[in-house]
């Protein structure tokens, strides 16, 4: 009777997802990082919506990138900035498959701010994710198009001055601009509340690539610690004080 009451009480009620190869590849990401939590809104997104076997995702530059020794679905590394010219080219070659893009904010707004305004002005049938931590933080936290009025960076150590470096660019506001768009959002997973609040706005914006509406695009905050000079608890409060208020979490378009 003991026996079976501990094995009841061993019964698995979360495991990892089902796409993430077994065992996961070993994710090198700093103590409180949130990419793999969105990572892990992905999986659970490509699962419940049962598109991962037509899944094929298109990284950019940066930590977000390490999810590619994780993933088992199709995946494809691309030079800095060019994911979503990449990811056109393969959505117009394979109309059928779900084609999306993971990239940090730097990647999607600095180097790679051409192909974004080219796949959006195009209205390409596929998806962005992108994260956003305010900062560059593979290369040791330098100043990003989002980085906030007044953060620190290595490239701004006395705080990002608009009158030097301009303004934090809003991406999902930008992005909800071009005809070409037909969702975007902004989201956060500094809460479950927000995870979950997270996730169905990444799957409302595959829904629009299913039905083939144009592009979608979903922003994410991320914290990252190390570069914030913050402990993970923090960085979570950061994320509430500081960076919901500068960037708002709401479906923009769609
Ligand atoms: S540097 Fe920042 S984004 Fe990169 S793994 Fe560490 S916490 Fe995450």
């Amino acid at each position: 009777m003991k026996n079976d009451e501990n094995t009841r009480k061993k019964e698995l009620v979360c495991g990892n997802p089902r796409i993430w190869k077994d065992p996961p590849g070993a994710m090198m990401y700093c103590s409180g990082c949130q990419h793999p939590v969105i990572h892990r809104i992905i999986s659970e997104v490509l699962e419940e919506m049962d598109i991962y076997e037509e899944a094929i995702c298109i990284l950019g530059v940066g930590c977000h990138a390490f999810i590619q020794v994780s993933w088992s679905i199709d995946t494809l590394s691309c030079a800095h900035g060019r994911a979503l010219d990449s990811a056109t080219a393969i959505k117009r070659l394979n109309p059928d498959a779900i084609v999306f893009t993971v990239q940090g904010d730097g990647d999607c707004l600095a180097i790679g701010a051409g192909a974004f305004i080219g796949a959006m002005t195009r209205g390409e049938r596929i998806t962005t994710i992108m994260y956003n931590n305010t900062n560059y933080g593979t290369t040791g936290g330098q100043l990003a198009p989002t980085t906030l009025i007044g953060q620190k960076t290595t490239t701004t150590p006395l705080g990002r001055n608009p009158k030097l470096e301009g303004y934090p660019v809003r991406a999902a506001e930008l992005a909800a601009d071009f005809e070409g768009t037909v969702y975007s959002a902004r989201g956060s997973v500094n809460s479950p509340a927000n995870y979950k609040r997270a996730k169905k706005y990444i799957k409302k914006a595959f829904q629009k690539q299913i039905d083939g509406l144009g592009y979608s695009f979903v922003e994410v905050l991320s914290a990252c610690p190390p570069n914030w000079h913050l402990s993970p608890v923090d960085c979570i409060k950061r994320i509430e004080e500081e960076i919901i208020p500068e960037f708002p979490l709401s479906e923009i378009k769609g």
